[in-house]
């Protein structure tokens, strides 16, 4: 269980970078323990998103990768890029391909997910997405963090990423770092947490290079919450509180046991 992703907008870098970058990331986890691994980035069109996961370890990931040349072009070039990636100690569902993380919101890929920790209410949000239509494909309570960002989209098209993945994380429950991708904001990864820990690292020319991270991080002051000054070097992104949900969306009370 770890969860890792990279954003880059100061030098164009091959597909094969991107992905190294990613993997290397995920190595870096690898002590935390996990049972699967899984990647997420743009196509080499940049007009989708190639998802790849496999159950075990990360060099089974790797050999993976290196096996599907032809779908994931490497040479190609990106000036702007986002990848997120996750090791995945499961809590919900076997450790299987479609468990693994990235979760989507639907199969071409809108956005993806990754997660640590636990939705302890998931089982509503499922309920109510379902009643909406959406199908679930695998046994985890991150799933429905993709598909909830999506309903909220449909709803407010006009909504920053940040202030989608904000409505998303009032309704839940339990413990998360999360990094989200989607088609629909290229080149954004947007990160929060709650209860499970997550740290930023920025490496930038200049300090201005960090106005154009659009990660979402805040601090209470007085009540109220702002984003603090940029810091450039590595830091723990502070924990978002619980909103109290107002929304359609019931929510139980009682904390599921954790299998
Ligand atoms: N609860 C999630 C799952 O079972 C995330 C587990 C983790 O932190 O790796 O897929």
């Amino acid at each position: 269980c770890g969860i890792f992703a990279y954003l880059n907008y100061l030098t164009p870098k091959t597909r094969r970078e991107i992905i190294e970058t990613l993997i290397k990331g995920l190595q870096r986890l690898e002590y935390r323990g996990y049972d699967s691994a899984g990647i997420g980035v743009d196509t080499s069109d940049s007009t989708g998103m190639n998802l790849i996961k496999k159950r075990g370890k990360v060099k089974a990931l790797e050999d993976e990768i290196a096996s599907m040349e032809s779908i994931l072009d490497f040479d190609k070039v990106h000036n702007t890029h986002c990848g997120i990636s996750h090791t995945r100690w499961a809590t919900h569902g076997v450790p299987n391909e479609v468990n693994s993380h990235p979760h989507r919101s639907d199969e071409s890929n809108e956005f993806i997910v990754v997660h640590n920790g636990i939705i302890t209410n998931y089982k509503d949000i499922k309920k109510f997405l379902e009643n909406k239509g959406n199908k679930f494909e695998s046994e985890t309570d991150t799933e429905i963090i993709a598909k909830l960002i999506k309903h909220i989209y449909s709803q407010h098209p006009t909504y920053s990423f940040r202030e989608l993945v904000e409505q998303v994380i009032q309704q839940l429950e339990g413990a998360f770092s999360l990094c989200f991708k989607s088609v629909h904001f290229p080149g954004e990864c947007v990160a929060t947490r709650r209860g499970s820990p997550l740290l930023v690292g920025i490496k930038s020319k200049s300090r201005l290079a960090t106005d154009h991270i659009p990660v979402l991080y805040s601090k209470e002051v007085e009540g109220k919450h702002v984003i603090p000054d940029h810091r450039p070097v590595g830091f723990e992104m502070p924990c978002l509180p619980r909103v109290e949900s107002t929304a359609e969306f019931h929510t139980s009370n009682e904390n599921e046991e954790v299998e």
